[in-house]
């Protein structure tokens, strides 16, 4: 497993990390977390949990996983998570660790997460006096806490406006072989500032080993376009620890050999992708977050965008795109987010769009599974329906570009 220090915090840590957020919930808390010795005992130290994934298990598993251990606790780096707008007080945000450290049964965090912020403001509710940064610091003071770090969606700039203050010791992006043009700045930024660089969804949340066949381009000769997924994460300079979600020990043992000798991708094979990305990915949100900022109803239209990828390559259900809306709301990249069913087709975003989607049929689509949601086994009724459409249809009746 190669190693890496972790910024400038002297750690060393797993160029691959463990995240938490795919158990298999059908097994039980104690088969999960030999799961997570065993990736240990494999050379992978860095652990990352957080409350409410996997039905709210993960940081069970984790404590459970602490517990067996035992003295080796110390070898590892545990990570966990809170949401500055759900844990808005310092006093909430203060309660949120303690809770967190009983669930984990361990005396410390080594890294906690000021989660998830979508948008500036959010990274400013964390910040103002009173508010979740200055309660984590208290904690850190105290040694509940090691080192505050932050995970975000922004885009490259305004991740270079989030860290420009020096307040974190690393930060958690979304960052994948298919969407690595649109988040580079990001990288970079928290790079050139000598912070650590947590990638998340290094396969693209499962895309790309569920959709091996259309991605071969990704690959080199020898390797699955997974492998070559992992080994474009774990082998960039600029990323610190790629966090791969785990639901079984090959899951691991994958991870690891790639790790083990992961190649940095060479410039010729990157302008490959890039031109495959651009002629072939056509229907797929990349993730580059350029539609954002337009919404005047606050949508985040970046967020069901990528969430309804997994429609297109996964050509998943309806009941697995309400289920997966469900995790998305809850702890994934649409928490707090506006419903979809709050457009009013103002064509704005469809505007801004760098991949031309047809945002506004996407998010039509993505109301009716909002709907289900809401009112389990309930079809929409039709005057509902008409209601909205009408409205949409005079809205993009306005010329385009
Ligand atoms: S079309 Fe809908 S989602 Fe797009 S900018 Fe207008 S209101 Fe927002
Ligand atoms: S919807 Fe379009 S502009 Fe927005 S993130 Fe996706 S590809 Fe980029």
């Amino acid at each position: 497993m190669i190693v890496k220090p972790f910024g400038k915090t002297g750690l060393n840590v797993s160029a691959v990390g463990f995240g938490g957020m795919r158990f298999d919930t059908k097994h039980s808390n104690a088969e999960n977390a030999a799961l997570v010795r065993y990736a240990v005992d494999n050379g992978i130290n860095w652990l990352d949990t957080a409350p409410q994934y996997c039905n709210d298990r993960s940081e069970d598993i984790f404590g459970l996983a602490m517990q067996e251990l035992g003295s080796r606790r110390e070898d590892v780096v545990l990570c966990t998570k809170g949401q500055p707008y759900v844990y808005e007080t310092a006093e909430k945000a203060r309660a949120a660790v303690e809770k967190s450290l009983r669930r984990l049964k361990t005396d410390y965090i080594d890294f906690y997460y000021v989660w998830c912020v979508l948008r500036l403001d959010q990274y400013e509710q964390a910040m103002r006096p009173g508010g979740q940064y200055e309660a984590l610091l208290r904690c850190k003071e105290e040694g509940l806490i090691r080192h505050i770090v932050v995970s975000t969606h922004l885009r490259g700039p305004e991740v270079k406006t989030l860290l420009a203050k020096n307040e974190f010791d690393g930060v958690l992006l979304g960052v994948n072989v298919l969407n690595f043009q649109y988040r580079w700045q990001g990288v970079t930024a928290a790079h050139e500032q000598g912070l650590g660089v947590v990638a998340m969804n290094p396969l693209a949340g499962g895309v790309i080993p569920q959709n091996e066949a259309a991605l071969d381009f990704l690959a080199e000769p020898g390797e699955t376009p997974t492998e070559a997924a992992l080994r474009f994460c774990v082998g960039c300079p600029q990323i610190t620890v790629a966090l791969n979600g785990f639901s079984t020990r090959e899951h691991i043992d994958t991870a690891c050999r790639v790790a083990d000798r992961a190649e940095p991708f060479t410039d010729a094979h990157i302008d490959r992708i890039r031109k495959h990305i651009s002629t072939t990915m056509d229907d797929l949100c990349t993730g580059c977050g350029y539609c954002m900022g337009h919404c005047p109803e606050q949508i985040p239209v970046a967020g069901y965008m990528q969430y309804y990828n997994d429609k297109l390559l996964l050509k998943k259900t309806d009941a697995e795109m309400t289920e997966g809306l469900k995790n998305h709301k809850t702890f994934g990249i649409l928490v707090g987010a506006r419903p979809a069913a709050e457009c009013i087709a103002c064509g704005q975003c469809e505007r801004a769009c760098t991949q031309h989607l047809d945002i506004i049929r996407r998010l039509n689509a993505i109301s009716q599974w909002e709907h289900q949601l809401a009112h389990p086994g309930l079809k929409r009724k039709a005057s509902e329906l008409s209601l909205k459409a009408l409205r949409k249809i005079k809205r993009t009746c306005l010329p385009r570009h």
